[in-house]
């Protein structure tokens, strides 16, 4: 953003009259102008200027992102209220009702008191969600006070410089980030960077300097050559090279990247005019360059949770350098900039306050989390806590299948997941699998992971366990919430909901259905005595909701509602895991499991499902990652497994086994021969269709006088 020594209220209007030419509204502002000036006269801040300077450059900030008029008028005067003593009733009576609440509503976040650093941050959180939720312009003016209040925080003592800029890299710029203003959070990051380790800001910034020549250079030659490309296929265009923060490239390096790597990596932004011409762009410049394969990103058909659409490449450019590129149109540009303040941007939109107000609560997701955690009885560490990691930093996207983004906190779980989808997700689930790989539910899921949560509807709920693995706050206050709740409470609630699901699946009303005639008609046939027992039985799966308004509404034979058991194909097995389909299976080669074993399915890190027989002393107790399976009712292939066979003699018998056990429509893959004393022990691995059928090659060997004892191996 652009800065100058000293503004005047001329420089404003100026700036207003760009985008907003109306004369009455610059009038207006300059009246806003003349109050606050008014106010502040004789105050001065602590650089020495004015106190006027510093609402005059809060509302130059916003003019960058194109505010109404109100906004400006209400960013002048910001500070009226707090520092000269001025009614909101006199804003209301001069500039109308809607300026007059702006202007409070700044005002009421900037009082906040505080005793200890969490009563202040609940007190802080608490404003910022009634300043969201009554008006987002309010916190919009927040975050350009505390920009200049930034620029200029050189001024304070050393020890209220830290303390500022913490504040504003904890809240204030994950705030701006979530509302999607890029510009503003982009300059407080790098602001607060500067106060609270300027070594490392400083550093960073002189070997910026140092070597951007030689980076410009690369980056011009590159821009040429794209722009040629484009061009040559009609792609009107706009491109240019573009710096990264100094906070950015800290945070890379923080997360272990080394210093030349992120030197090395050059940055392109190319803007075109339609959604196609992004794809494109893409098309081609990867017919050019060749991308870097995974660091591919697209963010148009999948926006992130703060409106962000953009296309990411990363390729190998010319001379080697690597280049990171974005393309996206000029309107999603405006939206990545400016985010939630983008509906200014645009003439077409009338009402502009009334869309910002309306994105807010409905598209961006941490404001729905804030939200929702107030409304959990929380205690206040907890929800200090919440909102610090789990909504306002650290945050990671993951995928539902579907592709809608499900924003969580840093190292959250599929647990996590499941209950952010919905409660009801999280109480039925069974097992998630991740990029297509079945996971352990403690697993730490990372950016862009693709979840699919397994919910089985004889699910029992969650188990308490969950309570030390799920990482949210949230996700366990609705496991608490589950068991505090008596289970029986659970089920009666899970009956009527299913009943009610059924009705509304087969257009039933409910008054239709709950006739005194057909409760009456119910109890007598499920011998029971109150509407409370009908949903316990449906929901404890005694009976299925089906059932209960079939005898109603009778409908033509349905097949009867089974937990899922889906056969697994293309896996060479005929195992079925509990409400789970498309899985990998693997038959343990420890033990090696046939049909007829009692078998159980244990979760491996990336590679699916081991299945292993009961007694398998490989088989890891962690009851986390075992899972229910079982074999199909047919299997009809052959199964290996491994059996000894100690003979009492030294003579090779092998030859006469085999043709017993060919005989018996088996085949052996291999042996191994030991000799022991006087006896031979025979390892074979051997093909059976089931138990049964290696019971009866056991029978039929046993019978040759030579065996003294058969068993099955187990590694
Ligand atoms: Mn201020």
């Amino acid at each position: 953003m652009s800065m100058k020594e000293t503004y005047t209220i001329e420089d404003l209007l100026e700036k207003v009259k760009k985008y907003q030419p109306d004369p009455n509204d610059l009038e207006k502002i300059r009246e806003a102008y003349i109050f606050a000036e008014k106010c502040h006269k004789g105050q001065f801040r602590k650089t020495g200027e004015p106190y006027i300077i510093h609402p005059l450059n809060v509302a130059i900030i916003l003019t960058e992102i194109y505010a109404d008029k109100e906004t400006i008028m209400a960013a002048l005067m910001h500070d009226v209220i707090e520092d000269c003593d001025v009614e909101k009733e006199e804003i209301d009576e001069k500039f109308g009702l809607e300026v007059g609440r702006l202007v409070y509503g700044v005002s009421k976040l900037g009082r906040i008191n505080f005793s200890t650093e969490n009563e202040y941050l609940i007190d802080y959180y608490k404003k910022i969600i009634v300043g969201m939720s009554e008006d987002v312009r309010v916190i919009i003016v927040k975050l350009a006070d505390r920009l200049h209040n930034m620029r200029t925080l050189w001024a304070l003592p050393e020890e209220k410089q830290r303390k500022i800029a913490k504040e504003t890299m904890e809240i204030l710029a994950p705030l701006a980030h979530h509302l999607g203003i890029h510009k503003i959070k982009s300059e407080l990051e790098d602001l607060s960077l500067r106060y609270l380790k300027p070594e490392v800001f400083y550093d960073i910034a002189e070997k910026l300097n140092k070597t951007k020549v030689e980076r410009d250079n690369t980056v011009n030659e590159m821009l040429k050559y794209v722009t040629n490309l484009l061009t040559e296929h009609g792609i009107t265009h706009e491109i240019k090279g573009r710096a990264k923060s100094i906070y950015s490239i800290y945070n890379k390096l923080n997360k272990g990247r080394k210093f030349s790597d992120i030197y090395d990596l050059l940055a392109l932004r190319i803007l075109v005019h339609t959604e196609q011409e992004c794809y494109l762009a893409l098309g081609l410049i990867h017919s050019k360059f060749k991308p870097i394969p995974k660091r591919f990103k697209d963010y148009i058909a999948m926006p992130k949770p703060n409106m962000y659409q953009s296309l990411h490449t990363t390729i190998f450019g010319i001379d080697g350098y690597l280049f990171e590129i974005q393309i996206r149109t000029y309107e999603m540009d405006e939206i990545a900039e400016n985010g939630i303040a983008s509906h200014w941007a645009y003439k077409e939109h009338k009402d502009a306050s009334v869309l910002m107000q309306n994105t807010t609560e409905q598209k961006l997701q941490f404001f729905k989390s804030i939200i929702e955690l107030n409304e959990d009885k929380m205690s206040t560490e907890d929800f200090v806590n919440s909102v610090k990691d789990e909504v306002l930093n650290n945050n990671i996207y993951c995928f539902t299948p579907k592709g809608d983004i499900i924003e969580l906190p840093h190292e959250a779980t599929p647990i996590d997941f499941a209950y952010k989808v919905h409660t009801r997700v999280g109480e039925t689930m069974v097992g998630a699998i991740v990029n297509n790989s079945i996971v352990p539910l403690d697993y730490k899921l990372k950016n862009n992971d693709i979840v699919k949560i397994n919910t089985s509807k004889s699910s029992k709920g969650p188990s308490r366990e969950w309570l030390n693995i799920a990482k949210s706050t949230q996700t366990r206050n609705k496991i608490r919430a589950f068991f505090t709740k008596s289970e029986k409470e659970v089920y009666i609630e899970r009956g009527k909901e299913a009943i009610e699901k059924e009705l509304r699946k087969r257009k039933i009303a409910y008054d239709e259905f709950y006739t005194t005639e057909h409760v009456d008609t119910l109890f007598k046939s499920l011998k029971i005595s109150s509407l409370e027992e009908l949903y316990l039985e449906v929901g404890n799966g005694k009976n299925s909701a089906m059932m209960v308004v079939n005898l109603i509404f009778k409908k033509e034979e349905e097949p009867i509602e089974h937990p899922k058991k889906v056969i697994v194909k293309n896996s060479d097995t005929d195992i079925l895991v509990s409400g789970i389909d498309k899985v990998k299976v693997n038959l343990a080669n420890c033990c090696n499991p046939i049909p007829g074993d009692e078998i159980v399915g244990y979760i491996t890190k990336g590679n699916g499902i081991s299945v292993h027989r009961c007694n398998c002393h490989n088989l890891e107790v962690l009851e986390r990652r075992n899972v229910e399976v079982h074999w199909c009712e047919n299997t009809t292939d052959k199964y290996m497994t491994t059996i000894l066979i100690h003979c009492n003699t030294r003579e090779n018998k092998l030859i006469e086994m085999l043709q017993k056990i060919n005989m018996l429509d088996s085949g052996i893959d291999k042996f191994v021969t030991m000799s022991r004393g006087d006896d031979t022990i025979y390892e074979v691995d051997l093909y059976v269709k089931n138990l049964q059928h290696l019971e009866k090659i056991f029978a039929e060997l046993q019978k040759l006088p030579y065996i003294k004892r058969i068993e099955r191996l187990m590694k």
